[in-house]
C-alpha cells in the first residue's frame, strides 16, 4: 500500500543513511545562478556511492519525483520550487593515468581545467570558465570556442536505482548540447574518464586565460543568469529561404547563433519584471535581483514568439526547467 505522505516517509528512511546530508525545504534560489525560484521539498547531498545508490532506491520506492542538481548554472527553478527530492552529487576527486584523467562528476569544471593545465595536460582549455560541474557539462555536452566536453570523454560512470553503469563515449550519444542522459531521468553521472594530451609549451594556459578574460566581459561573475538561454540553430535544419537571409560569415561549424535571430527580432534590452535581455547580447537574459521564474518564463515565451513571427523558426531553450511551469515550457524530466 502506498504511504500517505511519501515525502515524509522518504525523509524518515533517508535519515537513517550515513554520509547523507538532508535538508527540508531547501532554497534552490541560493543554489542556482539565476537566483530565483522556490525550495526543494528535500535536498540530499552525498559524496558516497553506496549512500547515493540507497537513496535512489528509496526515492524510487516511494515514487517521489527526483531532480539531479549540478552547479545550478543552467536551470530555471519554478517559483513553487520542486516538490520532490533533489540530489546533489558532491564527490570531487580526480586521478591521473598518463594522459587520461578520471574525475568525480561533482567537481567544478573550471577546477578540473585548472588541474589539467597545472599537470601539463591539454584538451580542456577551450572550456575554461564554463561554470558548473563536470557532471552538468557531460549531461548537456557543454562546449565553447569550437570544442565540447563530449569529444574528450572516454567513459562515464553512473548510478541509478537499478545499480551502477558504465557508458562508452559512443553510448553517451553526444550531439550539440545533447547526451543520451537527457532521456534517462534518475541517472546520476558519478565519474568521468577523459582523454587529454601532453601540453606543448604555454599555449593551452594562455588560451584558457584569454577565454576567461573574454567570458568575464560578457558574463560578470556576479551576473545572475544561465549563459545562453537558447541553443544555436543548425543550418541544416533551416528552410532555404531562412538560410538565405543569414550572412554566411556568421555560420560556424554548421550553426547559426540564436542571438542573430533574436537581435533581428528586437530582443536586446527587452525586459519583464526584474528579468532583462542584455543590451549587448540578445541571447543573454539576467536577473537584476528579486526576479521571478514566472517573469523569466514569460520573457522566454515572448522572445520565442518574436522569432517565430519574424522567421517562422522555433527557438529551443538551452536552459532546463525545474518544477511546474505553464504548458509550453518543457520541464527537465524527473524520475
Ligand atoms: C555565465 C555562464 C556562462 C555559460 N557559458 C556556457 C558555455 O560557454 N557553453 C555551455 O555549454 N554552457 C554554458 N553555460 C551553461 C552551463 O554552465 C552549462 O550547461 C553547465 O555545464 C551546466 O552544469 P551544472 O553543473 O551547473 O548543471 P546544472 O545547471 O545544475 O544542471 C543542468 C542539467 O544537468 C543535469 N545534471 C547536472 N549534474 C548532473 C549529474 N551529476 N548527473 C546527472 N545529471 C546532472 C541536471 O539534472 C540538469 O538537467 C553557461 C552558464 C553561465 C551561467
Amino acid at each position: 500500500m502506498a504511504p500517505l505522505n511519501p515525502l515524509e516517509e522518504l525523509h524518515r528512511q533517508l535519515s537513517a543513511l550515513p554520509r547523507l546530508e538532508l535538508q527540508k525545504e531547501a532554497p534552490l534560489h541560493a543554489l542556482t545562478r539565476f537566483a530565483l525560484g522556490g525550495p526543494a521539498a528535500l535536498l540530499l547531498r552525498t559524496a558516497d556511492e553506496e549512500t547515493l545508490f540507497r537513496a535512489l532506491q528509496a526515492i524510487r520506492d516511494y515514487r517521489v519525483p527526483l531532480f539531479i542538481l549540478g552547479g545550478g548554472t543552467n536551470l530555471v527553478v519554478s517559483d513553487r520550487g520542486f516538490r520532490g527530492a533533489v540530489i546533489s552529487w558532491q564527490a570531487e576527486a580526480t586521478e591521473r593515468q598518463g594522459p587520461e584523467r578520471t574525475a568525480d562528476a561533482g567537481i567544478p569544471l573550471q577546477r578540473l581545467v585548472e588541474e589539467c593545465l597545472e599537470d601539463g595536460l591539454a584538451g580542456l582549455e577551450s572550456l575554461a570558465g564554463i561554470p558548473g560541474t563536470l557532471g552538468g557539462a557531460v549531461f548537456g555536452n557543454a562546449g565553447a570556442y569550437g570544442s565540447t566536453i563530449g569529444e574528450r570523454v572516454l567513459e562515464v560512470g553512473t548510478m541509478e536505482a537499478g545499480g551502477p553503469g558504465r557508458w562508452s563515449r559512443a553510448e553517451c550519444g553526444f550531439a550539440y548540447r545533447h547526451s543520451r542522459f537527457k532521456s534517462r531521468p534518475g541517472c546520476v553521472l558519478t565519474r568521468v574518464r577523459l582523454r587529454l594530451e601532453p601540453a606543448c609549451g604555454k599555449e593551452p594556459r594562455e588560451q584558457a586565460e584569454k577565454i576567461i578574460r573574454l567570458r568575464r566581459e560578457k558574463f560578470p561573475d556576479d551576473m545572475r543568469c544561465a549563459g545562453s538561454i537558447f541553443k544555436n540553430l543548425l543550418a541544416a535544419n533551416l528552410t532555404p529561404d531562412t538560410l538565405a537571409a543569414v550572412p554566411p560569415e556568421i555560420i560556424r561549424e554548421g550553426k547559426i547563433p540564436a542571438a542573430w535571430f533574436l537581435e533581428k527580432a528586437g530582443a536586446r534590452g527587452l525586459g519583464r519584471g526584474a528579468l532583462q535581455v542584455a543590451a549587448y547580447h540578445a541571447n543573454l537574459v539576467y536577473n537584476r535581483g528579486g526576479g521571478t521564474a514566472a517573469d523569466l518564463a514569460a520573457l522566454i515565451r515572448h522572445l520565442k514568439q518574436r522569432v517565430r513571427d519574424l522567421f517562422g523558426l522555433e527557438l529551443e531553450e538551452e536552459v532546463r526547467y525545474v518544477g511546474d511551469f505553464p504548458a509550453g515550457e518543457s520541464s527537465a524530466p524527473t524520475a
